[in-house]
């Protein structure tokens, strides 16, 4: 045993004694029962044994009284504080700045100080990456730009909506998924272009189903014809009304952004955030969609309905069949419609 000083015999401790025993430990002025153990000089020198202070009993109990405090209080464990760092690629420095604390702050939280309950709040906060992507919106030139760039990312991808809107774009690839064909456009069914591609249309018009139906036909076919791919690799079929994408409510019900709106007339999408589609189609891609748009544009559902009836895909395919791709040759867009 070091020495250890007591001030009954005013010098160190010839003495010792420790002792197992349960005893009120003092947390921010409120008395917590711990089981620890002490050290007393037991010199005869004076009549009761004197409590000495020892470093390491002392933090070991003071650890154990912190532990019930946090336990109380639903204050955050070090351990759960560096897991929280660590799940966002931080250093300690980094995480301290983000928070606005302290450049050491988090540093010492980790290695077993009692944050303050405001500190404690933002930390809890800062779970959600929602809440962590405001900190770093207010607080990023303090990690760098490189940093930052990072951490926005792997925010975004941690983000509740985004797990969600993944969840759903796998769930559609399952149902939707088919080896390319002719009826595909030979093409791999793509949920997010085919999803671009309505939200497209919704933001210049919220058009009605049976006019969008139409609108993704041509849109698919024309590019077809074009580039001898389909765009979004959606199935068409032949419908009472003209071509519909195959199982179209389904695709419509779960596209982010887009809301399927009913009125007296029939349902129409119409695009509900500004969500953009301009990164998720190229160049060529948005021209084919222009031109569509632009070519049906002053049409009603029945126009381009009409129009449509007069393509040879719907003429020679039968009903409720998948219409093939061979047929986008014979589309002529440069046919004019009279009503
Ligand atoms: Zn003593």
């Amino acid at each position: 045993m070091e020495k250890l000083f007591c001030h009954l015999c005013d010098h160190d401790a010839e003495e010792f004694e420790v002792k197992e025993e349960e005893f009120f430990y003092n947390v921010r002025n409120e008395d917590f029962i711990i089981k620890g153990q002490r050290v007393y000089c037991v010199s005869d020198k004076h009549k009761d044994a004197e409590e000495l202070f020892h470093k390491e009993y002392d933090s070991e109990n003071q650890r154990k009284a912190f532990d019930l405090y946090r336990e109380k209080y639903g204050i955050l464990f070090p351990e759960e504080i560096k897991n929280l760092r660590k799940k966002y690629n931080l250093k300690q420095r980094e995480f301290s700045h983000l928070l606005g604390f302290g450049e050491i702050t988090i540093s010492r939280y980790e290695r077993g100080s009692l944050p303050t309950p405001a500190q404690n709040q933002i930390l809890k906060d800062s779970e959600h990456p929602e809440k962590m992507m405001e900190y770093l919106m207010k607080n990023s030139e303090k990690i760098g730009e490189e940093k930052s760039t990072e951490l926005k990312a792997l925010l975004t991808s941690l983000m509740p909506s985004n797990q969600y809107e993944q969840g759903i774009i796998n769930e559609i690839k399952e149902i939707f998924h088919h080896v390319p064909d002719a009826y595909s456009g030979y093409k791999e069914f793509d949920f997010k272009k085919f999803s671009s591609m309505v939200l497209f249309f919704s933001k210049k018009d919220s058009p009605y189903l049976t006019k969008l139906n139409k609108l993704m036909f041509y849109a698919d076919y024309y590019f077809f014809q074009k580039y001898k791919e389909s765009l979004s690799g959606a199935k068409y079929i032949r419908d009472y009304y003209g071509p519909v994408p195959e199982k179209f409510q389904t695709l419509y019900d779960n596209i982010e952004g887009v809301e399927i709106i009913e009125n007296e007339h029939g349902s129409f999408t119409s695009s509900i955030i500004e969500k953009s589609y301009e990164d998720l189609l190229s160049e060529k891609e948005i021209e084919i969609l222009n031109f569509v748009y632009e070519k049906f544009k002053g049409m009603y559902s029945s126009d381009i309905k009409n129009f449509s009836h007069e393509e040879k895909c719907w003429i020679e395919t039968q009903n409720k069949k998948l219409i093939s791709y061979e047929y986008a040759e014979d589309l002529n867009m440069d046919r004019e419609y009279i009503r």
